[in-house]
């Protein structure tokens, strides 16, 4: 009865969420006197997993599953869970996860919990702590069923080395073909830059930067901190910066360790998508500017200034 995680890798390497997943699994398996097993999905390179507390991998290996299939993997999930009769499902709150989380959860006959943000309030009942109305407020929610899935939230828990010995398993599920009748590709743009999605450090520029031609400084500060480039809604409608780059409400979300904001002023839209980011820092000429209030440092000040000086101090370390 262990717990089961579903670890999401990328290019044969494992996504940090995915580490992240088995650090809390770990704890949480702990606390129930039981173990972590992992599946994983086309990455024979598992040993990384047992860094973090895996004790056991099951692995699936199938040209079928390169792309991503929510269908499909919900389904392999659900035949490993119920091969190792676990009561705790938990993925990473993605965005693959959020689509897969629902019908995995209505395969197993389980109660869901996404965006969960710290250990179990309690295993009995079970009880767990996620965040509501846009990372404003948060909740504790109370999983009844036999089974429960669960989706951890980007970066709320971090990695907690508890190295284990590994058992390694192929495990080969059945696939339905009406799974597959929809091909989905995935196509990413190559840029050689740190994506918002993998980012530690995001930088991001509103319109108080009055133009696509000042963008520079904000490349060479993300550059400077290897940090992602981000921008608002606005930015990216006018055409200033790509619609890669939104981020908000209706754009990407963030939840990077630090979260730079210039020339931004902190519309609810835009705080709704990067609140759950762990430090947040905002340099803006209007001390009233919304954002301010949920800022953990601010500059006043103007960011043609601030900016270059900023780069030219973190150049020196
Ligand atoms: P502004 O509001 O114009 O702010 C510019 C800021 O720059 C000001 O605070 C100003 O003081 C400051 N400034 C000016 N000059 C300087 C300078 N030299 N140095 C430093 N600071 C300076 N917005 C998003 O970002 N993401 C979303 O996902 C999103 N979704 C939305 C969904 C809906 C349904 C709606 C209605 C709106 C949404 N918006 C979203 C838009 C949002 O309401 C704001 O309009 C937008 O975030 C404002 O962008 P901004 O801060 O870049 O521009």
């Amino acid at each position: 009865m262990s717990i089961l995680i579903y670890a999401e890798s990328s290019e044969g390497k494992f996504k940090k969420v995915a580490l992240e997943l088995a650090s809390y699994a770990k704890k949480v398996a702990d606390s129930l006197g039981t173990t972590v097993t992992a599946v994983t999905v086309n990455n024979s390179n598992v040993s990384d997993l047992s860094k973090y507390g895996v004790s056991k991998v099951l692995k699936v290996t199938n040209d079928k599953l390169n792309n991503f299939n929510a269908k499909a993997y919900a389904d392999i999930i659900k035949q490993a869970a119920e091969k190792e009769g676990t009561k705790v499902v938990a993925l990473s709150s993605t965005t693959d996860s959020l689509y897969l989380a629902p019908l995995l959860a209505v395969a197993l006959n389980a109660g869901y919990a996404s965006n969960v943000v710290a250990l179990p309030v309690s295993t009995a009942p079970f009880q767990v702590k996620r965040t509501a109305f846009s990372n404003k407020a948060f909740n504790i929610t109370e999983i009844n069923t036999d089974v429960k899935v669960i989706g951890l939230a980007k970066n709320s828990f971090g990695l907690a080395e508890d190295a284990v010995s590994l058992t390694e398993e192929d495990f080969s599920p059945s696939l339905n073909d009406a799974d597959f009748s929809v091909k989905t590709e995935n196509v990413e743009k190559v840029t050689g830059k740190v994506t918002i999605a993998d980012a530690e450090i995001v930088v991001s520029a509103g319109r108080g930067l009055k133009g696509p031609e000042n963008w520079g400084m904000i490349e060479d500060l993300a550059s400077v901190l290897g940090a992602a480039t981000a921008c608002s809604k606005p930015v990216s409608d006018i055409g200033w910066r790509p619609h890669s780059e939104h981020v908000g409400q209706t754009g990407k979300p963030v939840a990077a360790n630090l979260y730079i904001a210039v020339g931004i002023s902190g519309a609810i839209q835009h705080i709704a998508g990067i609140n759950a980011s762990k430090v947040k820092v905002v340099i803006n000429t209007d001390a009233e500017a919304p954002f301010f209030k949920v800022a953990d440092y601010g500059i006043v000040g103007d960011a043609f200034e601030v900016v270059p000086k900023l780069v030219e101090k973190l150049k020196e370390f």
